[in-house]
């Protein structure tokens, strides 16, 4: 690295080293991934734009909608989260929604131009007795052409298998934050039970969406260990949902340092630049981000967002703005698919 210049390293840092038959890399380091954030910010987006020109269509993003179908009342501990039932932040537990509730608001996405519809309930892990009125909804929305996710949090492996069988296109659990940092946020369940759940729904034959969250008090480090779980997992989730923490009253991070927004792009090109193939998305947190940030996020390799009025039950902008700023940047949604494709928390 001493002898190249800056650009040259940042791309040797991005080559791949040790290929996997995905031609990816899943061997990083931390150093390397800290390495990757230390480059100057152009340096280190002209790699990220390079990359993601490389796999992508850089003017194309994947537009998906998100509905909690059954809100609040959480047991878990999770401190960022307005719908545990250990903090108080106004949200009572909710029923889950009737099939035809879902059906209409997936009707609602598809006309806004969604491709992707994500169910997410705010459960520890689904009951089985649950389970099929989960598997109504999912194949009520794929029956109207749209993808279906699902987040419910952790998934035996006969539950994976369940959803699967029942057409769920993918499933998101996040790892949130790397494993050093990850007890400051969450006591309740593990980081090992977040990544069995991962490898429960990728034997499953599910795709797998799995981010995280910046900004929640944790060190560069710590973001740079997150992308390396998730660019170390034996295939690169097809989704990695960045999300930006959205302080909510009454949980334990309402106050807190803001997060720099250039750390936040850079965060998006590092995850550009480890997993190149993988739609990076923007998530919860983009009402707060301006549309140069977003641009900016664009620019570095994000290429999905949710889209429409509720993020579960965080606010996101509204349709209008989203489709006056894609205007702006020349930025189209990705196409849905005309018939049915048979194949997280955020
Ligand atoms: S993030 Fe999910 S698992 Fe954690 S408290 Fe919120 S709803 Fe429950």
């Amino acid at each position: 690295m001493t002898s190249a210049t800056p650009q040259a390293s940042v791309e040797t840092l991005a080559r791949d080293r040790t290929v996997e038959g995905d031609g990816l890399r899943h061997d990083w380091n931390v150093e390397e991934i800290l390495a990757l954030f230390q480059f100057p910010f152009n340096d280190l987006l002209f790699e990220a734009h390079r990359l993601h020109r490389r796999h992508f269509d850089p003017n194309c993003v994947q537009i998906s909608t998100l509905l909690s179908v059954k809100t609040g009342g959480c047991p878990e501990d999770c401190k960022y989260c307005s719908q545990s039932s250990r903090y108080d932040t106004g949200l009572g537990a909710e029923k889950l929604l009737s099939v035809e509730e879902v059906i209409s608001e997936a009707k609602k996405a598809r006309e806004a131009g969604a491709t992707r519809f994500c169910m997410g309930a705010a459960w520890r892990n689904p009951k089985d007795r649950d389970l099929p009125h989960i598997l109504d909804m999912i194949r009520e929305v794929k029956a109207l052409g749209l993808e279906t996710c699902a987040t419910l949090g952790m998934l035996s492996k006969e539950q994976a298998d369940a959803l699967k069988e029942g057409g769920l296109d993918y499933y998101n659990h996040n790892v949130d934050t790397s494993e050093k940092f990850y007890g400051e946020i969450i006591t309740t369940r593990t980081y090992r039970d977040r990544i069995d759940t991962l490898s429960h729904v990728r034997a499953a034959g599910m795709k797998v969406c799995a981010g995280g969250i910046i900004g929640m008090g944790e060190e560069r480090a710590d973001r740079a260990g997150m992308l390396q779980t998730l660019a170390n997992l034996p295939e690169h989730p097809e989704s990695v949902p960045i999300n930006l923490l959205i302080r909510i009253p009454g949980t334990p991070l309402e106050v807190g340092e803001e997060l720099d927004p250039i750390e936040f792009v850079r965060t998006v090109a590092v995850a550009r630049v480890l997993m190149p193939k993988s739609v990076v998305r923007l998530s919860a947190g983009r009402e707060h981000m301006t549309d140069e940030m977003q641009a900016l996020c664009f620019f570095a390799g994000a290429n999905s967002i949710f889209y429409g009025e509720k993020l579960l039950t965080a606010g996101n902008p509204e349709a209008s703005e989203d489709r006056a700023l894609f205007e702006r940047l020349g930025l189209k949604g990705e196409a849905r698919p005309s018939v049915p494709r048979n194949h997280s928390h955020g």
